[in-house]
């Protein structure tokens, strides 16, 4: 077996990874962890440390760690059929079942599953069948898109600028021009303090309203959105948000694309966040829980009313000019059959539901009243602690103190639990898998105070 040394070297020689400051990783000044096995909600590293993955990996790993069930169906596929291509009505048992259980379980009038790999693939996917779409309809002009600022939704060209996060788009020349944004509904960080969260949400709408104006109705295409902002911060949408944006939607014939990468499949204790909120999408994006990330697949869902558009472009234009090598991976579907049974037998969108109520009022409780807790929040198994310099003005602390960094790292330290310090600002994240108990929600909950007793004083 290689040395922890050998592979940190060969590590920092050879390997580019995502969303990693590059020089201090080449440097060695970066922490750097090797993983090597996991069970439950706990993974392990070479060294021996079993950590508390209070984030599921990046809210991926839903159904828990070290399924034999997952695994095994994954095996039996590799053995019998490790890929074979899904073009030209090609398919395997495992793709078409999957397809069936994704519609069986999806909200009303939605009609066909492509499949792709990951979240952003999938958006990628969206856009463009967006914008066939109009092209049939014969309107070449309605292809703008509006995103949210603090949204998130890939780093791909198209969904870098679909993503709101100014991270994103610095120096890769993004956003493209297609692509605007507008408010993210994000009550607690409003610019005016004196708002109440319905004013708030009429801000929100009024900002869309002035976007779609000035930039003509018959332009914009789409509107994309993920039920609760995640990686913008874990952000409940305020009161009344989606069904004023949808009436919106509604009246100038801009389509609903309802980005689950993240809430679906049970994050929210329901099925899908279009559930909870009434969404009615004309697509949805699936990846992460789709799999619990056992392998790579992801999925756009689309609409009855589009997908009579695409099967009438196809009858005019010929096949759809569309699809990856790896749409439909025998493996990745063999691994979502598997995992939406297993999340089924188990009731753990139930759970999800149950355990998330309990970890965000355990951790109001126990954070709410510190003097640098601005905000806790969250829905189901998502919660978010937000830090601020000053509670009574909502003043935030200088981000180059990087305290939401500092918190996890103490946490990690101190008690073994990982949560994620958000990129965005002083913001923890929690998304734990679906199995979490309640004496493992005691745990975070601790972890977390007794780190911000740590790092900001009692
Ligand atoms: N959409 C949402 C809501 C996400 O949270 C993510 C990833 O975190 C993506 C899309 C992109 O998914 P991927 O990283 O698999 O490309």
């Amino acid at each position: 077996m290689l040395k922890n040394d050998q592979l940190d070297q060969w590590d920092r020689e050879n390997f580019f990874h995502p969303s990693t400051h590059l020089a201090q990783h080449a440097r060695g000044e970066s922490p750097s962890r090797v993983i090597k096995t996991a069970s439950g909600v706990h993974i392990e590293d070479r060294d021996g440390n079993k950590l508390l993955d209070a984030f599921a990996g990046l809210y991926c790993v839903n159904a828990g760690y070290g399924r034999r069930e997952i695994t095994d169906a994954i095996a039996a596929q590799a053995q019998e059929l490790a890929y074979y291509h899904s073009y030209v009505g090609h398919g395997t048992e495992a793709s078409i079942t999957l397809s069936k259980m994704i519609l069986d379980r999806a909200p009303a009038n939605m009609s066909k599953v492509y499949f792709g790999l990951g979240g952003s693939d999938a958006n990628e996917t969206n856009i463009k069948l967006v914008w066939y779409y109009n092209n049939i309809l014969g309107r070449p002009e309605k292809k703008k898109i509006i995103s949210r600022w603090r949204g998130y939704h890939g780093s791909g060209i198209v969904t870098g600028s679909l993503t709101g996060l100014e991270l994103f788009h610095k120096k890769f020349d993004l956003p493209i021009e297609q692509v605007k944004h507008t408010m993210a509904p994000d009550f607690f960080r409003r610019d005016d303090l004196s708002q109440t969260e319905e004013q708030f949400t009429a801000a929100c709408v009024a900002d869309l309203e002035e976007l779609i104006a000035r930039e003509g109705a018959d332009t914009i295409a789409g509107f994309i959105g993920e039920p609760v902002l995640g990686t913008g911060g874990i952000v409940p949408p305020p009161k009344g948000y989606w069904p004023a944006i949808q009436a919106v939607l509604k009246k100038h014939d801009i389509l609903l694309i309802v980005d689950e990468v993240v809430t679906g499949f049970g994050r929210l204790g329901t099925m899908f966040g279009s559930d909870k909120y009434g969404l009615e999408a004309d697509i949805i994006t699936i990846a992460k829980g789709l799999t619990s990330a056992y392998a790579p697949l992801s999925g756009s869902i689309i609409g009855e009313r589009m997908w009579k558009v695409l099967e009438q472009g196809t009858d005019e234009n010929g096949p759809i000019g569309h699809g990856w090598t790896y749409s439909a991976h025998p493996i990745g579907a063999a691994a979502g059959v598997a995992n939406l049974k297993l999340i089924d037998d188990l009731d753990l969108v139930a759970n999800a539901g149950s355990v998330g109520a309990y970890l965000n009022s355990s951790m109001k409780e126990a954070l709410a009243d510190h003097p640098h807790v601005g905000d806790v929040r969250g829905e189901g198994l998502l919660c978010a602690v937000e830090f601020v310099k000053d509670k009574d003005s909502r003043t935030f602390f200088d981000p180059a103190d990087k305290i939401g960094a500092q918190v996890s790292a103490t946490m990690l330290a101190q008690d073994k639990v990982i949560a994620r310090a958000m990129p965005q600002a002083d913001m923890l994240g929690f998304a734990p898998p679906f199995c979490l108990s309640r004496d493992e929600v005691d745990t975070i909950v601790a972890a977390t105070a007794r780190a911000v007793k740590t790092v900001l004083g009692s």
